[in-house]
């Protein structure tokens, strides 16, 4: 679960990516650790990306991954702010893409503040979205905002998951650092809506406010909240994988991916969490999804964590996928 798509527009997606200033360096890494070409950024990255990515999905332990959509950033009046984001992928990019390939499971994103937010709904639901994605601090979502009360609610009845960002972020750009904190999941939670705080709520860079302990006593309050160790193998998130492998948490635990974010197992070694010969077994595999489920695995993440997120899933009717 928890897999970016990125795109340019090169095949008509309508995906864009807007790199500026200090993301460049950043973009460059993660195409390199992805085993595209530097100018594939400016060329036909549509087609090389989910070229690569079936690839590596194909040579790997998994079955299939969850791809992720990219709502655009809304105003509180529900207006798009076209130049603040980073990158937008469309939802009928995603669904037509699961449509073709039985290795994607579409997430859709949707601002809930769009004047159009439940129409959107519906037709991604019809459309066979099995997840809603979205990052309350970078998108400008208040989801306690009551206005969203009924866009949850539909969400909740059709069984829709929702995978939200939780915790400090540093790839993308922050409107509202407030918006990390997990108690701004309460009103979609208190609508029945399952809910994943990616990252577990674990802080990003080395000085963000530390929210884990916030989502770890909300698993108590809320059964439908679940965690991902999306981004786990980057130098801070992981500092608490050894609560999130023990009860009443690991049975919280999804196994996310955040690719195309670089894996690297040094932290983990470092923190005791990995052995030295695993770590030096899987450190250099060249496919990064497999090197960071492999990875988990040696850091102790039961094959449950793996599988759970199938039982979470909305199922569509076959007649959508
Ligand atoms: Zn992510």
């Amino acid at each position: 679960m928890h897999v970016h798509i990125v795109g340019n527009g090169s095949s008509g997606s309508g995906c864009w990516l807007s790199i500026k200033g200090w993301h460049w360096p950043l973009s460059v890494l993660m195409v390199r650790e992805f085993g595209l070409p530097i100018s594939a950024l400016k060329g036909d990255l549509d087609r090389l990306y989910v070229e690569r990515l079936l690839e590596m999905v194909r040579s790997s332990s998994l079955g299939a991954v969850v791809i992720l959509a990219q709502d655009l950033v809304h105003d509180d009046a529900g207006r798009p702010l076209r130049d603040v984001g980073l990158f937008h992928v469309p939802n009928q990019y995603i669904l037509d893409l699961a449509r073709k390939h039985p290795e994607f499971l579409p997430a859709v994103s949707i601002h809930p503040a769009r004047l159009d937010a439940l129409e959107e709904l519906e037709k991604c639901l019809a459309g066979g979205a099995v997840m809603m994605k979205c990052l309350p601090n970078c998108q400008n979502i208040n989801c306690n905002d009551r206005r969203f009360t009924r866009f949850w609610e539909r969400m909740a009845e059709a069984g829709l998951p929702l995978l939200a960002h939780t915790g400090g972020e540093h790839t993308l750009p922050v409107l509202r650092p407030d918006y990390a904190h997990p108690e701004i999941l309460r009103l979609p939670l208190e609508c029945g809506v399952t809910v994943i705080a990616a990252h577990s709520a674990t802080k990003s860079g080395l000085f963000d406010p530390e929210y884990f302990h916030v989502f770890a006593e909300m698993t108590r309050r809320f059964p439908n909240l679940y965690g991902d160790n999306s981004a786990f193998n980057v130098p801070m998130r992981g500092r608490h994988t050894r609560k999130c492998l023990q009860e009443p948490l690991a049975s919280r635990m999804l196994h996310g991916s955040d690719f195309p974010v670089p894996v690297h197992g040094h932290w983990s070694w470092l923190r005791g969490f990995l052995s030295w010969p695993e770590f030096r077994r899987w450190e250099k595999h060249p496919n990064i999804l497999e090197r960071d489920y492999q990875l988990k695995r040696a850091m102790g993440f039961p094959p449950e964590s793996f599988t759970r997120v199938w039982s979470l899933l909305r199922q569509p009717q076959p007649a959508a996928r």
